[in-house]
């Protein structure tokens, strides 16, 4: 079972108060594909510009990633520049140029439309529709989305997110899209808009999953040395939907060990800027992290 991904491939430009990158590699596609590529085949969906350095496909392409969906559109690649503070939890956008991805309207190659695990990674609600209604009968739809299409394409966002079944967003996100100061109140609100699963991302502090009834808490691995969040959250679901994928079991146990799984991938993500952190792992490093996390929350019972 392979993953469909369509979403942001961009060039970033990040400020932390440990160092900073220009036009690095970037994109919530190329986060995701390569953070889920270390477990199942994954096929994305996006555009770049033509001024996209090769170097990147070339990198897309030794992490065995179909990239028959990536077109390649006169113009400028997707730009996206942020900050950090002390406090990493929060990335200040200081600039987003959506360039070729303005006038993108995505086509599905033939090879893709029989996809069933589908992620919808943040980019216009627009796109991510477009792309569902191309797939024959998709099995899971899985999306994330961000303040800034939650501001300009609120109506859209909420179309979008009647097909989705599982959703990743931050907890600030949470907060705007349910228009709820309360958590656990915003997380009911948004299970009502579609999504069967709610994904809560709350930076250093973890992650939280609302499944039905089910709620389930996983915390963040605590790094000594974090340099650059961006991506992290892209990462974790291409953790979280790549382990799922690879085991074809979305039981509700299934499903904690994917958020975890997507946490370790994350907690790799954040320890360098750009890709750095995910470019070349090696599964027993994945797993020993994975260990480590169980370790870390493990209590016995009464
Ligand atoms: P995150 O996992 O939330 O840190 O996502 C960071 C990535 O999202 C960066 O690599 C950006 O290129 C990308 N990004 C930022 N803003 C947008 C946007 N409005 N639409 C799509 N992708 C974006």
């Amino acid at each position: 079972m392979g993953i469909l991904v369509v979403g942001s491939v961009a060039l970033d430009s990040v400020k932390t108060p440990f160092g900073e990158v220009e036009e690095a590699l970037g994109g919530s596609a190329t986060y995701f594909s390569v953070a889920a590529s270390y477990f199942t085949d994954v096929s994305v969906v996006a555009v770049v510009g033509e001024d996209f350095p090769e170097k990147h496909v070339s990198f897309l392409r030794t992490k065995k990633i179909n990239l028959a969906g990536l077109k390649k559109a006169p113009g400028k690649t997707f730009r996206w520049a942020g900050h950090y503070n002390y406090d990493l939890n929060t990335a200040n956008t200081l600039k987003t140029e959506l360039n070729v991805f303005e006038t993108f309207d995505p086509e599905l190659p033939l090879e893709y439309r029989d996809a069933d695990l589908v992620f919808l990674a943040n980019i216009d609600p627009v796109l991510q529709r477009r792309v569902v209604e191309q797939i024959k009968a998709p099995k899971i739809i899985a999306a994330d989305t961000m303040n800034f299409w939650i501001e300009s394409k609120r109506a859209e966002l909420i179309e979008t997110l009647k097909l989705v079944n599982i959703l990743t967003i931050n907890e600030a996100e949470v907060r705007q899209l349910a228009d709820e100061s309360n958590l656990v109140k915003g997380a009911r609100k948004i299970l009502s808009m579609g999504p069967k699963i709610l994904i809560v991302k709350r930076g250093e502090y973890g992650v939280l999953m609302f499944n039905g009834g089910s709620t389930f808490s996983a915390p963040a691995y605590p790094l000594e040395d974090v340099f650059d969040p961006t991506g992290a959250g892209d990462t974790f679901a291409g953790g979280f939907m790549g382990y799922l994928a690879s085991i074809r079991d979305f039981s509700d146990e299934n499903l904690r060990k994917a958020l975890v799984m997507g946490s370790v991938m994350a907690s790799f993500t954040v320890e360098d800027f750009s890709l750095g952190g995910i470019r070349s792992l090696s599964y027993p490093e994945i797993e020993r992290r994975f260990r480590e996390f169980k370790r870390l929350s493990h209590f016995e019972d009464l």
